[in-house]
C-alpha cells in the first residue's frame, strides 16, 4: 500500500518536472562555497550579513555549549527553561522596543503558535496572497476564516475589512519583507487600518530583522512605526546566522503564548549554542552598521549591474533581487548554466510562484566583495546570451 502509493506520487511529481531534491553543500554559508563538489560563488543565502561565518557568533555558540550543555532537555513549562534564554528574551525585547519576547524553536513553529492561539473558529485572518507559507499553515491550523487580500494592495484589504464586522476578532498578518520578491509590506497604511477597523496586526520580519531600518530592527524599524505593531515576529535562522525564532510584544501577549501557543508548550527551545550565536549576532548587527552598508553597496551595485545587462529586476532595492524569466523551463535553464558557470543562484517557479513568474532568486552578502560580483555579473552575462534571454 505505502510502496505504491509513494511510486505512484513521486512519478507523477518527476512527469510534471517538479520532482524536488535537497542540495548538499561541502562547506559553509559563506561567498564562496562548495555544492556537489564544484567550487560556486553564493547568490543564495539567507546569511545577509555572513555572521554565520564570523568568528566571535562561533566563539559565542561554543561558549554556551560548555556552560549550559549541547541541549535543553525538554520544553520550557516542564524541564527545559535556562537563564539563556530569558536573558536573550530580555535583548529581542530591548531591540525591537517592545516589553517582551518568546523565543520559538523555529520561524515555522512561531508561526504556527502564535496564529493558531490568537485566533479560533469564529475569527477572521486577512493574510497578504504572498505571506510565508508557515503563516499559511497557522491560519489553517487555527480553523479562522481565511481572506486573502492582493499583493501589497491596501484598497482590497480595506475593503475586506469593511466587509467582515460580524467577526469576533479579526487578525490581519504579513510578511515585512516578502521571500521571494524583497519588497517591503506597506506597512505605515496597514497600521492605520487596523486601527481604524479594530483589528489585531502582526508582521513576520524574517527577511527585515538585522537588515532594513536603522541599527538593523528590521521592516518595522525602517518604517518608524516602533510600537505600533502589536505582534512582532522573527527568525534567528536569517541574518542572525542561527536557528530559531521570537515574539515580541506585550508582557500580556508574551504570558498568553507561554500559556496557549503549541508550538511553545510542546516543543523545545533553541539550543544554548543556537542561542549564543544568535546573541552574538545580535550585537554584531547593534555595534556594526557598516556590515549592514556594505551589503547595501553590494545590493545597490548588483541590482544595477543586472539591470544593465538587460534582465528584468524590480526598482526597489532589496537583498532578495529576483531576476524575472517568466517561464519555469527557461528559469530552470538559465539556473542550471548559471552553476555551470560557477554561480550558484536557485530557479524559483510554480508553485512557489505564480505562473508566468519563474524566476532567478539572487541575494548578495555583506561579504561578497565587488570582484566577486563582477565575477556574478559576467556568469548572468555568458549564461544569458548563451540560452538566449538576453
Ligand atoms: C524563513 C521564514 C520563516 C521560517 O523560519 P525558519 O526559522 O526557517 O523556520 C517564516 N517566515 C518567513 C517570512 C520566512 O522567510
Amino acid at each position: 500500500m505505502l510502496m505504491r502509493f509513494l511510486a505512484d506520487e513521486l512519478n507523477k511529481l518527476q512527469g510534471q518536472n517538479l520532482l524536488r531534491k535537497t542540495r548538499c553543500f561541502d562547506g559553509p554559508q559563506s561567498p564562496y562555497t562548495t555544492i556537489e563538489g564544484k567550487r560556486c560563488l553564493l547568490l543564495s543565502s539567507n546569511n545577509y550579513l555572513g555572521l554565520t561565518e564570523h568568528p566571535e557568533v562561533k566563539e559565542a555558540a561554543k561558549r554556551e555549549i560548555d556552560r549550559w550543555g549541547s541541549g535543553a532537555g525538554g520544553a520550557r513549562l516542564t524541564t527545559g527553561g535556562y537563564a539563556l534564554q530569558e536573558t536573550f528574551e530580555k535583548e529581542i525585547a530591548t531591540f525591537k522596543k517592545t516589553a517582551a519576547a518568546l523565543l520559538f524553536s523555529s520561524g515555522y513553529a512561531a508561526n504556527l503558535g502564535i496564529i493558531q492561539a490568537l485566533t479560533g473558529n469564529e475569527d477572521l485572518i486577512i493574510s497578504d496572497r504572498l505571506n510565508h507559507a508557515s503563516i499559511v499553515d497557522g491560519a489553517r491550523l487555527s480553523k479562522a476564516k481565511v481572506k486573502v487580500y492582493k499583493h501589497g494592495d491596501t484598497v482590497h484589504l480595506e475593503e475586506i475589512l469593511k466587509e467582515s464586522s460580524g467577526y469576533r476578532r479579526r487578525l490581519i498578518v504579513t510578511d515585512g519583507v516578502f521571500s521571494m520578491d524583497g519588497d517591503l509590506a506597506p506597512l505605515p497604511r496597514i497600521v492605520d487600518l487596523a486601527k481604524r477597523y479594530n483589528a489585531m496586526l502582526m508582521v513576520d520580519d524574517a527577511h527585515g530583522t538585522g537588515v532594513f531600518g536603522r541599527d538593523g530592527t528590521g521592516s518595522v524599524g525602517h518604517f518608524g512605526l516602533e510600537g505600533k505593531i502589536q505582534i512582532q515576529m522573527g527568525t534567528l535562522s536569517k541574518a542572525l546566522g542561527s536557528a530559531g525564532a521570537y515574539v515580541a510584544g506585550s508582557e500580556s501577549l508574551i504570558n498568553y503564548l507561554k500559556n496557549k501557543a503549541r508550538s511553545f508548550i510542546f516543543s523545545t527551545a533553541p539550543t544554548p549554542g543556537a542561542i549564543g550565536a544568535a546573541r552574538a549576532a545580535l550585537k554584531i548587527i547593534q555595534n556594526n552598521p557598516g556590515l549592514r552598508e556594505r551589503l547595501w553597496e553590494n545590493v545597490r551595485y548588483l541590482r544595477c549591474g543586472l539591470d544593465r545587462l538587460g534582465y528584468k529586476v524590480p526598482a526597489h532595492e532589496s537583498p532578495i533581487i529576483p531576476v524575472f524569466i517568466g517561464d519555469a523551463g527557461k528559469t530552470m535553464v538559465l539556473a542550471k548554466e548559471l552553476q555551470n558557470e560557477g554561480v550558484f543562484a536557485p530557479g524559483i517557479r510554480p508553485p512557489t510562484v505564480p505562473r508566468g513568474m519563474s524566476r532567478i532568486r539572487v541575494t548578495v552578502m555583506a561579504t561578497h566583495t565587488s570582484a566577486d560580483l563582477d565575477c556574478a555579473l559576467l556568469a548572468f552575462k555568458r549564461a544569458g546570451k548563451k540560452i538566449g534571454v538576453l
